[in-house]
């Protein structure tokens, strides 16, 4: 529904790219099996509650059945297999995304709620470039810097969220699968969809039987995959709170595990920032995916004397987005996943409001069925506050101000997580110099939220451990790597 004063006809793509079928069996050995010791779901749209389709859960035998076929696809085939030959099939992965685009994306934004211009633009291009890049990767290892004799771990347990469904699954299994690497992917409970027709896409380039296996259900099913002990290496991405669970339960078994895990991201504006540019990247920062985005730019720091003048700037720029039907093409602003993660947006949007802060959100009517959050500035707010310090996982921005650099950096510096941040200067140097003291894993200068396969992407401190893409990434799935 839109809220700006300009009216826009409605574009909606058109459904009839997908073709959900009404139930998913569990693939496993290259076959779809039904769930032998699990059960069943439903999946439904957050935007229209309407029910998708139904999809297995996997319980113990069936994440033990996946475990061994991926563990026969590693020592029979895929292992063995030289780089060369590995990366036919990943390329072929990668033309197949291509190609499938459309239903891709119409299904990410049906499954997820997020607006199908970013689905279509960002999420499955994205994908298909990580299984290209890593494509190119898989016949080089001997001769990237990696050590000597770069060896496979084993099978690989995977574990995403909801956020990006495809694109952390690509970015889980391209770098896994070109380093000879056997997997079992669990996707979130409330978006599988994606990942399902993945697997139909490994069936259709042939990829060998049990090199990937991908077993749906929930949080239980992601346990009992952590816990296999057939498991080699637990790539997780998700919430630090199960991060730190998997973390204790795997301690002293000896498996290798990367944590991906949340964020509290500054984003710094100096008073000598292009500041229209720097408007239009806080909004990219913060309400771009409804701000279910780990990397979110979801603290700004905004330098004094600019500091009115860009949240006003913001302002007027929020009251032109569109809220509303995810498949529409000018929808910039979606549904949020699910009525618990709205649930937790509401209630640490009224905390802020409790604590003191001023709350503003432009005049929006939010659609009668799903699940919807328009977007939210908190101004006044002070680091101690619940809102500048939790993630918040949706559309929602709190503005603190500062003085100083040294200030800003502080100030930065000043949360439990450390996955991403944003500078924005005129002065290459200032960029450079703030970069170097901000304990992020990613800094973005004069931009948020741009992502590339061959760019490494990871935390510090509680945002996990570990990096994905880039040579960086390839080296946690390698033996005897030298920074794996
Ligand atoms: P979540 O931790 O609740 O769930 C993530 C996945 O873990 C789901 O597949 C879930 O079923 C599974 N799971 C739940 N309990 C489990 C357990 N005990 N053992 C094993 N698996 C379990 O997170 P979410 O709400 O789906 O996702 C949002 C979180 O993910 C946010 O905190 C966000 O910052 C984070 N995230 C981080 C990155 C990154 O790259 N750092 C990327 C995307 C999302």
């Amino acid at each position: 529904m839109a809220f700006s004063r300009f009216a826009y006809a409605p574009a909606p793509e058109s459904r009839s790219a997908v073709n959900i079928r009404p139930s998913y069996g569990l693939f496993i050995a290259g076959e779809w099996a039904s769930p032998l010791d699990g059960g069943h779901f439903k999946t439904e749209s957050p935007s229209s509650q309407e029910v998708l389709a139904e999809v297995s859960s996997a319980g113990p035998e069936d994440v033990d059945r996946a475990v061994r076929a991926a563990r026969r696809a590693y020592e029979e085939t895929w292992a063995p297999m030289p780089g060369k030959e590995r990366a036919k099939y990943i390329f072929r992965v990668a033309r197949l995304i291509q190609e499938r685009s459309r239903e891709l994306a119409v299904l990410e934004s049906l499954d997820n709620g997020k607006p199908i211009k970013e689905s279509r633009d960002v999420d499955v291009p994205l994908a298909a470039a990580h299984f290209f890049y890593h494509a190119g990767w898989a016949d080089k290892l001997a001769y990237a810097g990696l050590g000597p004799d770069p060896r496979p771990i084993g099978v690989v347990g995977q574990v995403i969220p909801w956020n990006f469904p495809l694109l952390m699954a690509a970015w889980k299994l391209a770098p896994a699968l070109a380093t000879g690497n056997t997997c079992v992917l669990k996707p979130a409970e409330t978006t599988p969809l994606s990942a399902l027709v993945l697997a139909e896409i490994f069936e259709q380039a042939d990829l060998p039987p049990g090199v990937v296996n991908i077993v749906t259900g929930d949080g239980g099913t992601g346990a009992t995959l952590v816990a296999h002990p057939g498991i080699d290496k637990v790539a997780f991405t998700g919430s630090t709170e199960v991060g730190k669970h998997i973390l204790g339960a795997l301690a002293g078994t000896g498996k290798r595990i990367t944590l991906e895990l949340g964020g509290k991201a500054a984003n710094i504006v100096f008073d000598d920032a292009p500041l229209s540019q720097a408007v239009e990247g806080i909004v990219n920062g913060i309400f771009f995916n409804q701000g279910h985005v780990c990397c979110a730019g979801s603290r700004l720091l905004v330098q004094e004397p600019v500091a009115e003048g860009v949240v006003e700037a913001l302002k007027r720029r929020l009251a032109t987005l569109r809220l509303g039907d995810p498949l529409d093409k000018n929808t910039d602003i979606g549904a949020i996943n699910s009525p618990q993660q709205l649930e937790k947006i509401r209630e640490l949007a009224a905390a802020g409001e409790a604590e003191g802060a001023e709350r503003w959100s432009p005049a929006c009517q939010i659609p009668e069925r799903g699940y919807w959050f328009p977007p939210t500035v908190f101004t006044g707010v002070a680091p101690g506050q619940r809102i500048a310090r939790e993630e918040i996982f949706g559309p929602v921005l709190s503005v603190l101000t500062f003085r100083t650099p040294e200030e800003a950096i502080e100030k930065a510096n000043n949360t439990t997580y450390g996955l991403s941040a944003g500078v924005w200067t005129d002065k290459g140097s200032r960029a450079l110099q703030v970069a170097s003291r901000l304990k992020a894993g990613v800094v973005w200068a004069n931009t948020f939220n741009r992502f590339d396969p061959a760019s490494p992407f990871g935390g510090y401190r509680e945002s996990g451990f570990g990096r994905e893409g880039g040579r960086q990434g390839l080296s946690q799935y390698l033996k005897g790597a030298l920074d794996g």
